[in-house]
């Protein structure tokens, strides 16, 4: 823009005294932190000075755009259950309830019958110990805080055995040897990436060492060809014998026994790591578990009373929404075909094949009446992921539903549909929009019909 033309632009508090924005009910700090927006950007730009009315309304675009909450609801049709982008576990009908309940005021730290101070998350413990059949448990706003809370709590100071092939990076930083360093322990590296053996860990802990075992779970991916690794009772026997505690971050965890749940074999349980003698346990509430964000701690009750004592528990624990939520899942839990069928995550995991395809044939079907020739559509067979860091490797057949615009990209249609409200997040595969049914909640095909009708 040269200097004539800047010249001719309003200026800002003429802009914010016209009656459009009046009617807007926007906050002025947005409109004003907009409208500087705008004309910087005009500035800097080749175009002519618009018209005043075109610009209020580009002042106005931009001002709604910031006041739009960045948690808006989307569909998910990517088929990655646990999409950790996308807020991984969506929550149970009930867990939503429990914390819209739990909102205003609640009895969280009050005893109603005896009219004195309650305790904040009995009632959850009691659930978890009830359903793992541990001795204790407590629960941390995350499994990273549950993972730092256990060690700065049981092995501060001491040397921590753990595997090569289990020095996990999580994402978001979350590195098993910096959290180690942050609370106080020091790693002790044993065996190699691929192969870990029981003995590897016995070496360090008669040298010394060590004094505390960690087993990490590796959520987030595998280690194939020639490996080995010291299993959850080789390490609890060893951690018997020689006076260790053994701690195990299962990163994912069920609670329950995947044939329970109609999950594949070889995930970790919390109950069967429990039965297995390990002192302490710890896994994420959105996980696998299919609840809020927390990080869950089982185990013995002198571990977990160690850790509760601690004074990171204060900083590190969760709040009475996630509390409600999570209890009002782990109710769902007390019977297994109940958390099968209501929540969500177990649910979308253990959809089949045979139950996806009609559902995409019928979707399908819609969109073609929608889009005429617009668009080719086709019903796939395909596989998705559970994401989130939980069952890698672990391929679930699926049917999907395929879009190839005739008269735009596909990358094209892809954008359209995440500006869509609410917004469709799909899959851009071989040139194709590519919607995976598995992720699709009830009532998603109507938002997802109406994003392709708004697309194309
Ligand atoms: C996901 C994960 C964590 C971190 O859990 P958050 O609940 O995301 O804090 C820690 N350890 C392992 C092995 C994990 O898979």
């Amino acid at each position: 823009m040269d200097s004539s033309d800047l010249r001719r632009l309003p200026r800002m508090d003429r802009l914010l005294a016209q009656p459009a924005r009046a009617d807007s009910g926007l906050p002025r700090s947005i409109l004003h932190q907009a409208a500087d927006e705008e004309l910087s950007a005009l500035r800097a730009g080749p175009g002519p000075v618009p018209e005043s009315s075109e610009l209020i309304r580009s002042i106005l675009r931009r001002a709604v755009s910031a006041c739009k909450s960045s948690l808006t609801p989307v569909v998910n049709a990517t088929g990655i259950v646990l999409h950790t982008n996308l807020g991984r576990a969506p929550l149970a009908g009930a867990a939503v309830e429990a914390m819209t309940g739990a909102a205003g005021y609640c009895a969280l730290e009050y005893d109603l019958e005896g009219r004195r101070r309650g305790d904040r998350t009995a009632r959850v413990e009691a659930l978890l110990c009830q359903l793992t059949r541990a001795e204790g448990a407590a629960v941390a706003n995350n499994n990273a805080a549950a993972v730092l809370l256990s060690l700065a709590a049981l092995a501060g100071g001491k040397g921590v055995a753990l595997s090569r092939g289990e020095l996990v990076e999580i994402g978001g930083s979350f590195r098993m040897p910096d959290i180690m360093a942050q609370s106080g322990a020091h790693l002790v590296e044993v065996g190699t990436t691929n192969r870990t053996r029981q003995s590897d860990y016995r070496a360090v802990v008669e040298s010394g060492e060590a004094q505390f075992l960690l087993k990490v779970h590796t959520s987030n991916y595998k280690v194939v060809g020639f490996t080995q690794e010291a299993s959850l009772s080789e390490l609890v026997g060893l951690g018997r014998a020689y006076g260790c505690p053994v701690l195990y971050d299962l990163g994912a965890g069920l609670l329950l026994p995947p044939r329970q749940l109609g999950l594949p074999e070889g995930t970790p349980s919390a109950s069967e790591s429990i039965r297995a003698g390990t002192d302490l346990i710890c896994f994420s509430g959105d996980k696998l578990l299919g609840g809020p964000q927390a990080g869950i701690l089982l185990g013995r009750k002198w571990a977990v009373d160690a850790v509760k004592a601690h004074p990171l528990m204060r900083a590190l624990r969760p709040d009475k929404a996630t509390l409600a939520a999570l209890e009002a899942t782990l109710q769902l839990y007390q019977d297994p075909d109940t958390a099968r069928r209501e929540v969500p995550v177990l649910a979308m995991l253990s959809a089949t094949q045979t139950e996806l395809r009609p559902r995409a044939q019928a979707l399908a079907r819609r969109l073609e009446e929608l889009c005429g020739d617009a668009c080719a559509l086709s019903v796939e067979d395909g596989f998705s992921e559970a994401g989130g860091g939980a069952l890698p490797g672990v391929k679930l057949p699926t049917a999907l539903v395929t879009l190839s615009p005739r008269d735009r990209t596909a990358e094209e249609l892809d954008a359209a549909l995440r500006s869509s409200v609410p917004p469709v997040v799909a899959l851009l595969r071989r040139g194709r929009v590519t919607m995976d049914m598995r992720t699709l909640r009830p009532g998603d095909e109507e938002a997802v019909c109406h994003a392709v009708e708004q697309s194309l």
